[in-house]
Formats: structure tokens, C-alpha cells, sequence
């Protein structure tokens, strides 16, 4: 006799409602949709994918196939959905777009314990049990407002610019130096990659040429004067980068004693050092672009991308401030718990959104039933991303897919690229069994 009210049926939403539903719990799942549109969807099914079809690798030795197989150990329904209308797509699961949300929606539209209620939220509801907010990377203009009144309007993002990351053992350290500016020792979170005239001339001329993502209108205006992108930054001008994001001042290479033409700065993205953001290099530059573009930068001409640079309208909160690894949203509100799921909460990606309203979905129920939620092991794929986002230690978070940049190093470095990555493999499957068994005993899967 517990009732839920989730906002948003979304790919996060959906899957919340699903997973509460098949628990015995009594789930109002409002969409505003298609009553108000957002800017990117195009119909009025649940769980629309709104640009690509595909879901990304299967692979086990990767952090998308690992964060498959953790969806799948846990009773996704919406992986379950994909897998049925997958449609041919190499070593990615691709689908049906149409089919798959076609498909979840019949799923939450005849579950008898789902009511489905049009309409947009202005503010939720407070007379059910819990709250899980789902409304995605265009929560309405309402909804967002009454998030930022309680999170603080500092802690809610409404567009994403995040530079690219590359991962630390793919790095030359013979050519990268760590310093930090007017710093003389090797000291900082930083390390700097050297341009010469030549590589700097050879850089910005393919930067200027690379094919870019082409931004909706409604994107250009209010991220284009919030962040530059670097491309941009470097039309204005061929030395405009250098005298800005690239500027040498206060570095000095230890390979020939002089200050750099000019430099690109790399800083930790974790306290592992196991990955760095190329600091001020926010760009629209395609994914494939980015990553032979960015390869011309001495030092990184190998460089692994833990996640490529991105510039979208996204509405998301500042995780780590305000979400605990149950993904509850203490400050929202006092009379009924919340929880945030979904690009909301601060992933980013189709599974990830599924995966954090299956882990909201849980977080609630066990709130209901009462017991304590097992933490998900930072071995895991999501896991890791769950640690990593909900630190308050975790500083400048912008919203992120899994990756192996975040994940805990093993003791013993592994040098194989690929021997590393089915060791991440092997090790996630073995806490993705032992989380499972964690989450029985506490009577919730
Ligand atoms: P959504 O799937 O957007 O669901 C949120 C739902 O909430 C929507 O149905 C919306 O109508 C509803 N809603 C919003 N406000 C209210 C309200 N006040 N009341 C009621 N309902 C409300 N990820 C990828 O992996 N691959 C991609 O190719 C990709 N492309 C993207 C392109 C764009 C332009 C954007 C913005 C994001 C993209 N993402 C992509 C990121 C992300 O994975 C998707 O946005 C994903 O759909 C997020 O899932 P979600 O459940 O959080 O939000």
C-alpha cells in the first residue's frame, strides 16, 4: 500500500516505475509529453531515445559492455527491452527505436500497479511515500525552478560543457612535464604538453578545419556565451589560444630549459591520477575529430579517451554536493524523500540513465521496506561512476558516462592495455555477484 510518485518517463523514469512496480509498490508515473514538448523529443512514447540508436559496446572488456552486464545481473527491464529489438549493429547494441520505446511503453502503460498520468509537474507531489524526480536533460522551466530553489542555484547546471579526458597510461611522460605555473620543481596536479612553433601552426590549422557537431539553435545562444569552445576561440584568431587556454607563461620544459611556445595543461581528474582533462578544451569537434585533432598535441599522439569533449543543453545537478550514493536528495524537501535519477542526477548516457533509475528504484523500495541499502561495489562499472559522482570531494563535476579513467588501479600496475581491461572486467563480474547476493539478502532483488 506504498505509493510512489515518479516525474518523467523517460529512459530513467521507465525503468524506475518497472522495477517498483514488479515490487508490489504503487507507482503514478507522470510525463508532460505530449502535452509539452521538449526541444529534442519528437513523440509521446516512454523512454524515446533522442539522438542516436545505439547503446553502446557489448564488449565485456569495456566499460559499456561491463555496465550491460551489470543492467542485465540486475533485472534491467529496459536492457531486456533493447536486447528484443536489437537491430545489427558489429559489436554495439543498436535498436529499433521506434520498437524498443514502443515496447516499454505497453510495458508501464498495462502494468496494473503503473498509473501513467499526462501532464507536466510543477512541483511534485508530497502526498506519496517517495519522490524519484526523472525528468532529464530538458526538465521543464517549472520543475527546474523549484530544483534550484532547494539545491541552490549554484548546484543546478543547464547546459554541459565539459573538455575531453584522456586516460593517464596512455600519456608520453617522456615529452608531457608536471608543473605547475611559476612552479620550479616537478609539483601540481598539472602536466604539460609542449607545443613548438611548428606542432602549434600544425595544431590549430586541422583544429580550424575538423567537422563539428551542429547545435540546434536553441543550444547556440546560451552555452555559446556561458564557454567558448576552443575551435571557436582559435577562429578568432590563429594566437588567440596561445595568449588564452594554451598561454606558456610561467612554464618551463624540462626538455630544453625554455618556456614552451605554448602549452596544453592537463589536470587530475582523480586523486588515482589515472586520468586528466585538457583544461579549457571544451569543443564541438565530432568524437572522431577530437580524437585526431587532439592526437596532434605533443605528448598525447596515443592518447585513450575516457570521454570526449561535449557542449549541450543538459539540465543537471551538482551531484557530489547534494546526492549520497543512494541517489537521495536530502535538501529537496522535508515532507517526502527524494530522489533523483536519470541525466537529472548528473550521468550521462542511454544505460546510465537506465542504470540510475534501477539504483533510485532500489534506493526507495528499501527505504519502504526498511532496510539499508547495500552500497554498489566501486568495482562495478556504475559503481565506480556512483563513487565518483556522489564524492563531495569530486570537484567541477560535469556529467559522465563509465569509464575505466574513473575506475579503482589495481595494486599491481598491468601494462597490456588489454590484459588491464578484462582484469576491470573480471573483477566488476565478481562484485556484480556479490552485490547481487548482498541485495537478496536484504530481501530486494
Ligand atoms: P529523458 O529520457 O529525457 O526523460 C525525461 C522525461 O521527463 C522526458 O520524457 C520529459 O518529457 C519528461 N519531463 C521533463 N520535465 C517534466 C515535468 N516537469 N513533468 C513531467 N515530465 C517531465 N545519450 C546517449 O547515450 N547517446 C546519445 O546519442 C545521446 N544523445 C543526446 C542528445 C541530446 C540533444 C541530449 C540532450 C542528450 C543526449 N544523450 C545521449 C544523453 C542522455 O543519455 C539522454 O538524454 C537520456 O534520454 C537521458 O535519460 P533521462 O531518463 O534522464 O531523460
Amino acid at each position: 500500500d506504498k505509493t510512489v510518485d515518479i516525474i518523467g518517463a523517460g529512459l530513467a523514469g521507465s525503468e524506475a516505475a518497472l522495477q517498483l512496480a514488479s515490487r508490489g509498490v504503487r507507482v503514478r508515473l507522470h510525463e508532460m509529453r505530449p502535452v509539452v514538448q521538449t526541444d529534442v523529443h519528437h513523440g509521446s512514447d516512454c523512454a524515446e531515445l533522442v539522438c542516436s540508436n545505439s547503446l553502446k559496446s557489448t564488449k565485456p572488456e569495456s566499460a559499456a559492455g561491463m555496465l550491460k552486464a551489470e543492467l542485465a545481473g540486475l533485472g534491467s527491464f529496459l536492457i531486456e527491452q533493447a536486447m528484443l529489438n536489437r537491430v545489427d549493429a558489429g559489436g554495439a547494441l543498436a535498436v529499433d527505436r521506434d520498437a524498443f520505446s514502443a515496447a516499454v511503453t505497453r510495458l508501464v502503460r498495462e502494468h496494473p500497479s503503473i498509473e501513467y498520468i499526462v501532464g507536466e509537474v510543477e512541483q511534485p507531489p508530497t502526498d506519496a511515500d517517495a519522490v524519484i524526480l526523472a525528468t532529464g536533460p530538458l526538465t521543464s522551466d517549472s520543475l527546474a525552478a523549484w530544483v534550484a530553489e532547494r539545491a541552490g542555484s549554484d548546484n543546478l547546471a543547464f547546459f554541459d560543457a565539459a573538455a575531453p579526458i584522456v586516460m593517464a597510461d596512455s600519456l608520453d611522460e617522456a615529452v608531457l612535464f608536471r608543473q605547475s605555473r611559476y612552479e620550479e620543481q616537478a609539483v601540481g596536479d598539472y602536466l604539460n604538453a609542449p607545443f613548438s612553433k611548428e606542432s602549434y601552426d600544425a595544431f590549430i590549422d586541422e583544429l580550424l578545419a575538423a567537422d563539428r557537431v551542429i547545435k540546434k539553435d536553441f543550444e547556440t545562444g546560451d552555452l555559446f556565451q556561458a564557454c567558448q569552445p576552443i575551435e571557436e576561440i582559435a577562429r578568432k584568431g590563429h594566437d588567440a589560444p596561445r595568449f588564452g587556454t594554451c598561454k606558456p607563461v610561467g612554464l618551463t620544459d624540462p626538455a630544453t630549459g625554455r618556456r614552451p611556445w605554448a602549452a596544453v595543461q592537463l589536470r587530475a581528474e582523480n586523486a588515482d591520477l589515472t586520468a586528466y582533462n585538457l583544461v579549457g578544451f571544451q569543443t564541438n569537434l565530432t568524437f572522431p575529430e577530437q580524437r585526431r585533432v587532439f592526437r596532434m598535441i605533443p605528448g598525447l599522439e596515443n592518447a585513450e579517451f575516457a570521454r570526449y569533449g561535449v557542449m549541450h543543453r543538459n539540465t543537471f545537478i551538482c551531484a557530489p554536493e547534494l546526492l549520497d550514493r543512494t541517489l537521495y536528495f536530502e535538501k529537496a524537501s522535508s515532507e517526502v524523500p527524494v530522489y533523483v535519477a536519470g541525466q537529472l542526477s548528473g550521468t550521462e548516457g542511454y544505460c546510465e540513465a537506465v542504470m540510475s533509475g534501477l539504483v533510485a528504484a532500489l534506493s526507495v523500495y528499501a527505504r519502504l521496506v526498511d532496510v539499508e541499502m547495500p552500497a554498489m561495489p566501486r568495482a562495478m562499472a556504475f559503481g565506480a561512476l556512483l563513487d565518483y559522482a556522489t564524492d563531495p570531494n569530486t570537484e567541477g563535476y560535469q556529467p559522465m558516462h563509465v569509464n575505466f579513467g574513473i575506475m579503482e588501479p589495481f595494486e599491481q600496475r598491468i601494462r597490456n592495455k588489454q590484459e588491464r581491461y578484462a582484469a576491470y572486467a573480471c573483477r566488476g563480474a565478481e562484485a556484480l555477484e556479490s552485490y547481487r547476493l548482498a541485495l537478496q539478502e536484504a530481501g530486494l532483488l
